[in-house]
């Protein structure tokens, strides 16, 4: 998630690898659900939180927009999020118990919380929201063990990949005049990373990788050295 703040405002100053230890563990929420409720447009989904949400739910990209996912626009380009409902403002996935009833296959910005990701360059780290969570009893865990992600090594290279394209097609977007164009650009990135589907779980990442290559070259987006 973007914010426009400075890091110091939010963070304990620290940035963490995957294997630092850090105080994220709310030693299983103990029946707090308050992040999944009014979080607005924020959970932002990726590929592949969509492809695991699909797969394991057994529904196609357009029934998920039927009822749990919806799309809004962040600088420029059409984005899912999860979806927010009724009066409570919550997540769909919320039971009855208040507990996440898709946990072991939910979305990298649930997994994330209360971490947030610190992009420097082609690499990024993590850093601790001192203000989100609101449990204060927080014990220390390895940052990798608190993510919980088969395979960390793919998904820490499908994360910045597909950080960097975004920021490269914002720019795109960005220096663009022609709305049709635009418009274009995001029914073909949803059609080509969300709707079309992937096949086997761990076949994604290189499903994923083949996308994204074909995509930079059809756009012209040449992958250079980040800021
Ligand atoms: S605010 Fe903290 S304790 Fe509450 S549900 Fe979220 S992560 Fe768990
Ligand atoms: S997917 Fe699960 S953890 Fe994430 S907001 Fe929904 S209920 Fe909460």
């Amino acid at each position: 998630m973007k914010r426009a703040v400075s890091l110091k405002e939010i963070s304990d100053g620290r940035l963490y690898g995957p294997n630092d230890l850090v105080k994220a563990d709310c030693r299983d929420c103990e029946g707090c659900s308050a992040c999944c409720h009014g979080m607005g447009d924020s959970i932002l989904l990726d590929p592949l939180d969509l492809f695991r949400l699909s797969t394991h739910l057994k529904k196609s990209f357009e029934e998920l927009l039927a009822d749990a996912v919806e799309l809004h626009v962040v600088d420029g380009l059409i984005q899912p999020n999860l979806k927010m409902a009724g009066e409570q403002e919550q997540c769909v996935y919320l039971t009855e118990a208040g507990r996440c009833g898709i946990h072991p296959f939910r979305p990298g910005f649930c997994r994330l919380f209360p971490l947030g990701r610190y992009y420097e360059g082609r690499s990024f780290r993590y850093f601790l929201q001192v203000h989100e969570c609101k449990k204060q009893d927080r014990a220390k865990v390895k940052v990798k063990k608190w993510l919980d992600i088969p395979d960390y090594k793919n998904y820490e290279t499908f994360v910045l990949d597909w950080h960097c394209f975004l920021k490269d097609m914002e720019q795109k977007v960005e220096q663009c005049r022609e709305d049709e164009k635009i418009r274009q650009w995001n029914l073909e990135l949803l059609n080509r990373f969300y709707v079309a589907p992937y096949g086997e779980e761990e076949d994604f990442y290189e499903e994923f990788r083949i996308r994204l290559a074909k995509a930079r070259a059809d756009l012209g987006l040449h992958e250079g050295k980040r800021e």
